[in-house]
């Protein structure tokens, strides 16, 4: 299992042990995080009494994933623009640290052959998605990019791992303390000043201060749940957010989702994703996310929103939680392209039909004045 450090935000090879905090209550555990190949003193601890809210609870499980494979000379063909990746960057010699990127293009160049060994002479661009890198472009060889796994199930994570965050996730329940606002925030800072002794540290999630941005999507897979929306965006950008999945008409083919972001750089970051002609979200079964709205959310709304979280609470099972990226020029992207196309002139339809709906309610609404 890899985990993203707190220190550097770069990804490193870790196994986990728990102990006590000596606190008799329910939150009573330490997750100590190991560094494989580091001495003990380079351990990060998170305390059970920290995770306060079930964002903060979120925002640890997105630090562990299971561990990216470094891709092999003969996969080179299978790395294409787009591609979201885990790859090493060296600052200084003997410093290989690794952070994800996107693949932004790919310089092919005849293999070579070596006592029957296939070796990739390709140069692939990268641009970085975080870390001390972050938006800058940089080219690298084959040898330093892995292959980033997809999340794992709950059911498949690491035993102490789920135990820690099912317990953290359970206290958070019982004392009622949901709060995604000022409270947790500073929690979030808090916890990063404490942990961070490196310069190379990005504030990765939070604007201090900020307005969050919701974005709503529409036509997504009845029966999706938010958790695999938070994952699968922290799987291609890197950084958590919050999603909110609305209950469906029976009639209704789909669902409406909103997502919300308490950093604008992560707004802007996941807006330019979605708006990307290159690549269409889609479920399992094809259904193309649309992105029909955006906006900044104020204190007003926050309260329904986390209302409206709690209820949508739900565990990810079956096809409807399997999402993937299509790339343009693919077949798959051609039939998302069509059925993407369809949806937008059913959501254009219905937003005229909610603009004469309200013509028409004025106009029934003024009728005892005119009469
Ligand atoms: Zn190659």
């Amino acid at each position: 299992m890899e985990f993203k450090s707190y220190k550097d935000d770069a990804w490193y090879d870790v196994r986990i042990e728990t102990e006590s905090n000596g606190d008799s209550g329910g939150n009573g555990r330490r997750l100590r995080v190991k560094f494989s190949g580091f001495a003990d003193e380079h351990d990060e601890v998170v305390d059970g009494k920290d995770l306060k809210s079930f964002k903060d609870v979120d925002f640890l499980r997105c630090r562990f994933r299971p561990m990216s494979v470094q891709l092999q000379d003969t996969e080179c063909s299978q790395v294409h623009k787009g591609l979201s990746v885990c790859a090493a960057h060296s600052a200084y010699p003997d410093d290989r640290r690794f952070y994800d990127a996107i693949v932004d293009g790919v310089v092919r160049n005849e293999h070579r052959f070596e006592n029957g060994e296939e070796q990739c002479t390709c140069s692939f661009i990268l641009s970085w998605k975080h870390g001390p890198y972050y938006g800058s472009l940089s080219e690298q060889a084959l040898e330093n990019i892995c292959r980033i796994q997809p999340p794992l199930a709950v059911d498949k994570l690491d035993p102490l791992l789920a135990s820690f965050l099912n317990s953290a996730r359970k206290t958070v329940q019982a004392t009622g303390f949901f709060d995604s606002g000022a409270r947790s925030q500073r929690l979030k800072q808090e916890t990063k000043l404490a942990r961070s002794t490196s310069s190379h540290l990005k504030g990765d999630d939070v604007d201090i201060g900020g307005v969050p941005h919701m974005i709503i999507i529409d036509n997504l897979e009845k029966g999706i749940s938010p958790l695999t929306i938070m994952e699968f965006i922290h799987y291609h950008l890197s950084f958590p957010c919050q999603a909110f999945v609305s209950p469906s008409r029976v009639l209704e083919s789909y669902a409406r989702g909103a997502i919300l972001l308490h950093s604008k750089r992560n707004f802007d970051k996941l807006s330019a994703f979605l708006e990307n002609p290159d690549h269409i979200i889609i479920s399992s079964r094809g259904r193309p996310w649309l992105m029909t709205e955006k906006t900044p959310v104020h204190d007003t709304h926050m309260a329904l929103i986390e209302t409206f979280r709690l209820t949508s609470q739900t565990r990810r099972t079956g096809t409807c939680n399997e999402l993937k990226v299509v790339i343009s020029g693919t077949k798959e992207y051609s039939t998302a392209k069509q059925l993407k196309d369809l949806f937008e002139r059913l959501a254009n339809h219905i937003c005229k039909l909610h603009q004469r709906l309200v013509v028409e309610e004025d106009r029934i609404l003024q009728l005892p004045d005119e009469v």
